[in-house]
C-alpha cells in the first residue's frame, strides 16, 4: 500500500501511516485508498483543478456500522481527523473534499442497503450510501404506493443531502423535516439511536419523531458531531392526481404579487410542495436553459389529492395567482400511478421520479469540467423582502459584470434565495476570482442581517463568523458540545466553522 503524501496539519507521519495500517486490518486492505492520483477523485471539482489545498490523506470505505466504529476508534487513537460523505456530490459546497487537507475521507457509499420500505405507515429506512435514485427505484418496485422526495438531481445520498438541509419538491421536499429516527457511530466510537430507537426494537423509533427528553436528531445535521449510519425517512403516499404547474411573468410587481399569493396558498395547504421560481436560468420548463437575457420569471410548483381537490385548488390558483396582472399559469394533469407520463424535469422531479437532466444543463457553459458556485441567503417569504434582496443581490452581481442567474426556493414561511456564478476550474484566476466575489457577498448580505442556509468548505468560517448574537453564542456553544463529544477533534473539524479546541 502507497503511505500517504499529504499529512494533515500537527500530525505526523508516523501516525498517519499507523492509523492507515490499522485501517487495513480492520477494514481489509481493499477498502482503504492512499494513491494519491486515485484520491483526485475526491478533490472538489469546482475547486482550482490544479490545487491540492484540499487533498485528503486518504480515504476508507467501511461496510458496516461495526466498522464506522472501528474506523473512528483508530482516528482517535492516532489523532488522525477524518471527513465523512454518503455519495459525496455535494457539489458546489465543496463536493466529496474535507475541510482539513490531510484528512481521511469515510466514503459511506458501500453502506447503500435500503433496510426497510413500509407503504403502510409511509416511512423507509437506509444506510448513508443509499442514493435519491436508489430509493426512488426501490419504491417504485416495492409497488409504487409511496413516493420519495428528491432533489433536482437523482445521484446524492438520501443521508448526506438531508444532513445538509437539502431540499426536494414534494410535499415531503424539507427533507430534514422528515427524518425519523437515527443511528450514529459517536466521535468516541459509541452507538447512540435517537428518538425512540433508544430503547432497543421499539417500534415506534421511525414513526414518532421526538425523544423521552431533549430531541438529538438535529445536533447530527450540518455538523460534526457523529457519523450517520442509518436514518428513517417518511415517504409520501401516492396522490390519486398529481397536476405539475407552472407560471410566468416579467415585472417586478407581478414578483411582489405572486410571493404574497404564494405564501398564503402555502401556508392555507392548497400548495403543499416546495416551489421554485427563478430567472435567467431555467430549471422550470421541459427544455431546461441558461439564458441571462432573458427577462422572464418562471414559476414551478405542483398540486395532489383526489380528483375533486385537485380541481378545487387549481380553481383557488386561478383566483390568486392567475389575476394577477402579467402572470399566466397552466398545468399538466397525470394520475399518480402514471410514472411514464412525466417527461419534463420538473415533472419528474415533483412527484419524486428521480434523473440527472439538470447536470447536462449545468455542463454547457465549459464543457465537462464547468464549475459553478451558488450563494445561498435565506430571508422571510414577503413580497417586500423578496424584491428587495433579488434588487441587492442582483446589484453585487452587477458590480463584477456577472448575469444574474437565480432560483429561489421557496416554503410557506422562508425562501432560500440561491443565485449562480459559472466558470472554468481549470483557469485559476477567474476561479479565484469567484471564490473572492463569494467573499464579498457574505460580508454585503451580513449588512443586511442574512446568511446562506448551507455553504462550501471555503467559506465554513466566514458564514460562521456572520453569526454573531451574544458574542457568537451559538458558536461557542457548539464548541462546547464539540469538545465533550469529541475531545481529540477527529470528526470533521472545522465543519461549519465548529473548531474542536486542538485546532481553533
Ligand atoms: C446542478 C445541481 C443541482 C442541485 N440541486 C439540488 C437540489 O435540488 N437540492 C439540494 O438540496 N441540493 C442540490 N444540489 C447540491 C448537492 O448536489 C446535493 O445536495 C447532493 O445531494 C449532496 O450530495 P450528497 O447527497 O452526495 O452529500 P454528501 O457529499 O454525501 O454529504 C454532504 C455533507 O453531509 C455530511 N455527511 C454526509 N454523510 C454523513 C453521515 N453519514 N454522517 C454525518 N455527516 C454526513 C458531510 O459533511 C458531507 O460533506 C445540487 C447541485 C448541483 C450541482
Amino acid at each position: 500500500m502507497t503511505v500517504a503524501t499529504v499529512l494533515p496539519a500537527g500530525v505526523s507521519e508516523s501516525d498517519v501511516t499507523k492509523a492507515i495500517e490499522a485501517f487495513a486490518d480492520a477494514l481489509g486492505a481493499d477498502a482503504v485508498m492512499t494513491d494519491p492520483e486515485a484520491l483526485r477523485e475526491f478533490r472538489d471539482p469546482y475547486a482550482y483543478k490544479q490545487s491540492d489545498e484540499w487533498d485528503a490523506s486518504a480515504a476508507v470505505s467501511p461496510t458496516t456500522t461495526e466498522q464506522v466504529q472501528a474506523v473512528v476508534r483508530i482516528a482517535n487513537e492516532h489523532g488522525v481527523p477524518l471527513w465523512t460523505f454518503g455519495q459525496g456530490r455535494n457539489n458546489t459546497y465543496g463536493g466529496p473534499a474535507p475541510r482539513v487537507r490531510g484528512s481521511v475521507i469515510v466514503n459511506l457509499r458501500e453502506m447503500n442497503r435500503i433496510l426497510e420500505i413500509n407503504e403502510e405507515l409511509c416511512y423507509v429506512v437506509v444506510e448513508p450510501g443509499v442514493r435519491w435514485q436508489d430509493l426512488s427505484d426501490a419504491l417504485h418496485d416495492a409497488g409504487g404506493r409511496t413516493w420519495p422526495s428528491i432533489p433536482d438531481l437523482g445521484w446524492g445520498s438520501v443521508v448526506g443531502n438531508t444532513l445538509e438541509y437539502g431540499r426536494g419538491y414534494t410535499p415531503y421536499g424539507d427533507h430534514a423535516s422528515n427524518v425519523c429516527g437515527m443511528e450514529v457511530v459517536l466521535p468516541d466510537g459509541e452507538v447512540m439511536r435517537t428518538g425512540m430507537g433508544a430503547q432497543t426494537d421499539n417500534q415506534a423509533w421511525h414513526v414518532y419523531q421526538h425523544s423521552y427528553g431533549p430531541s438529538l436528531d438535529k445536533l447530527f445535521m450540518q455538523s460534526n458531531f457523529g457519523i450517520v449510519t442509518r436514518m428513517g425517512v417518511w415517504t409520501m403516499p401516492r396522490p390519486d392526481v398529481y397536476a405539475s404547474c407552472w407560471g410566468t411573468w416579467q415585472s417586478e410587481d407581478a414578483l411582489e404579487a405572486v410571493v404574497e399569493a404564494l405564501r398564503r396558498l402555502m401556508l392555507d395547504g392548497i400548495i403543499r410542495n416546495y416551489p421554485v421560481m427563478g430567472r435567467g436560468i431555467g430549471v422550470f420548463d421541459e427544455r431546461p436553459f441558461i439564458d441571462p437575457k432573458d427577462p422572464t420569471w418562471r414559476l414551478r410548483f405542483a398540486l395532489y389529492g383526489r380528483e375533486q381537490i385537485v380541481d378545487a385548488h387549481w380553481a383557488i390558483v386561478e383566483e390568486e395567482l392567475g389575476s394577477i396582472p402579467g402572470v399566466e399559469i397552466g398545468l399538466r394533469r397525470y394520475a399518480g400511478t402514471d410514472r411514464d407520463g412525466p417527461l419534463g424535469h420538473d415533472d419528474k422531479v415533483q412527484c419524486g421520479i428521480s434523473e440527472m437532466e439538470l447536470m447536462d444543463l449545468f455542463k454547457t457553459p465549459y464543457g465537462e469540467d464547468t464549475g459553478h458556485l451558488d450563494f445561498s441567503p435565506i430571508g422571510p417569504l414577503t413580497g417586500k423582502d423578496v424584491v428587495a434582496t433579488y434588487r441587492y443581490m442582483r446589484a453585487l452581481y452587477d458590480r463584477h459584470d456577472w448575469p444574474y442567474l437565480g432560483g429561489l426556493l421557496l416554503a410557506p414561511r422562508s425562501v432560500i434565495h440561491i443565485t449562480t456564478t459559472f466558470f472554468d476550474p481549470n483557469d485559476e484566476e477567474k476561479t479565484r476570482e469567484v471564490y473572492a466575489a463569494y467573499d464579498e457577498m457574505v460580508l454585503e448580505l451580513a449588512k443586511i442581517n442574512k446568511v446562506p442556509y448551507r455553504t462550501n468548505i471555503h467559506h465554513m468560517d466566514l458564514v460562521g463568523d456572520q453569526l454573531d448574537f451574544n458574542d457568537h453564542i451559538q458558536r461557542r456553544v457548539n464548541e462546547r458540545l464539540k469538545d465533550a463529544l469529541d475531545p481529540n477533534g477527529i470528526l470533521s473539524p472545522g465543519k461549519q466553522g465548529i473548531w474542536p479546541a486542538n485546532r481553533r
